[in-house]
């Protein structure tokens, strides 16, 4: 089946055909700067015309298909709530359940609305599904992904960890089983996704049973702009100090992690700088990889052993650099690194750790689109 993926953010959309029986990606591309009419382009004094709205956006897709028949749209949707725990084919009742769901995700869920509304009025007979960020995250049990916050908090507000970058989690975890010779089903690991943002998730028996992200994708690992973890008492520190609550959203979620720590939130820039002994790098890659290494022996603890730990996403399947320092961490573990294999680069999975190595460690690529299209197309075939 030809499927459309489509990543809708509020100010761009990320778009992917893939041809699920091939396996091949057959287009993509990314359009950026909807809804700023004309915005000066980065690094240069020009001003560049944008795209006025997401339905202008995907007259640019309809024009880049040419002539590639599309037969189902799949769209990633950050916030799935509590209700989705699986891809659905959408209706205007699916269309309004995830508009419901704004105030939990105000940045991204109405821009996902925005994507879908957009393709119904385009392409009215083509079948969409929607694939949550949250779903697989979804048999989480309650003693995880409870805060030991009162009750009414959750109750009136859905304060609770729901978690993210759950396609990717599961897609991985899936892949790394039939690496290693297992069904999914019999998967007890932990998956490390080190991307800009990043979250690791502790999988027992096939299933997501606990994982880093939270009420929001704040939470956890230091990332590329976020802080991950860190005391709430400073956010009251500060608000009474008069940073509003806007301020305090930008500093911890656009102005912290490696940004904050070395002055850059590019991973390969920050592992250079440390190469060449700038204190502040170091610094920063000593306190992401600290913080990942102590996420992984609470998930050793989590899934009552881990029978593998994954490495995925930019950071996880490129930096050689980042993954050595975080399982140097882990000989408490017995872990060992295959340091010639660990620099080998390859776009497929593999075992990075030695034959002595009590638990494997693995590089297995993600492939989002991939999961939402395959999602797609089985939901679509059994609704036909
Ligand atoms: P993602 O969000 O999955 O695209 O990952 C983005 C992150 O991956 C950025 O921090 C990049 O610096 C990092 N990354 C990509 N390639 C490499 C590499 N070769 N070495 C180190 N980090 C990399």
């Amino acid at each position: 089946m030809q499927v459309l993926v489509i990543n809708s953010g509020s100010s761009s959309l990320k778009y992917q055909v893939r041809d699920t029986e091939a396996g091949a990606v057959l287009l993509e591309g990314l359009i950026e700067r909807i809804g700023q009419a004309e915005t000066a382009l980065p690094d240069s004094g020009q001003r560049g015309a944008g795209v006025p709205d997401h339905a202008a956006a995907l007259e640019l897709v309809s024009a880049a298909l040419g002539e590639i028949r599309i037969e189902a749209v799949g769209h990633r949707v950050v916030h799935g709530g509590e209700r989705f725990s699986e891809p659905v084919l959408i209706d205007n009742e699916i269309t309004r359940a995830i508009e419901r769901l704004n105030p939990l995700a105000p940045l991204h869920n109405p821009a996902n609305v925005l994507g879908i509304r957009a393709i119904a009025a385009k392409w009215p007979e083509l079948p969409q599904v929607v694939v949550f960020d949250t779903a697989f995250h979804r048999s989480l049990p309650e003693y995880a992904w409870r805060y030991a916050i009162p009750e009414e908090l959750y109750q009136r507000h859905g304060i609770r960890r729901y978690g993210f970058h759950g396609t990717s989690h599961e897609f991985v975890s899936r892949q790394a089983a039939e690496f290693l010779g297992i069904p999914s089903g019999d998967f007890d690991g932990v998956i490390a996704h080190l991307g800009n943002g990043a979250s690791i998730t502790a999988i027992k028996a096939g299933r997501s049973l606990d994982t880093s992200m939270g009420f929001t994708p704040l939470e956890g690992l230091v990332m590329g702009t976020r802080s991950g973890d860190l005391d709430p008492s400073i956010l009251v520190f500060l608000g009474r100090e008069g940073y509003s609550p806007e301020q305090i959203d930008t500093l911890l979620n656009r102005e912290s992690g490696l940004l904050a720590l070395a002055g850059n939130n590019d991973m390969r820039s920050v592992v250079e700088a440390a190469g060449r002994g700038e204190r502040a790098a170091e610094l920063a890659l000593a306190v992401t990889s600290y913080r990942l290494a102590k996420y992984i022996g609470a998930y050793h603890v989590a899934v009552e052993g881990m029978k593998a730990l994954v490495f995925t996403a930019g950071i996880g399947e490129n930096s050689a650099e980042f993954r050595a320092l975080v399982v140097d961490r882990l000989t408490a573990l017995g872990i060992e690194l295959d340091q010639a294999a660990n620099v080998i680069r390859a776009k497929t999975a593999r075992l990075i750790s030695t034959e002595h190595s009590a638990i494997p460690v693995l590089v297995v690529p993600t492939d989002e689109e991939r999961a939402i299209a395959e999602a797609t197309a089985s939901l679509v075939a059994a609704g036909a």
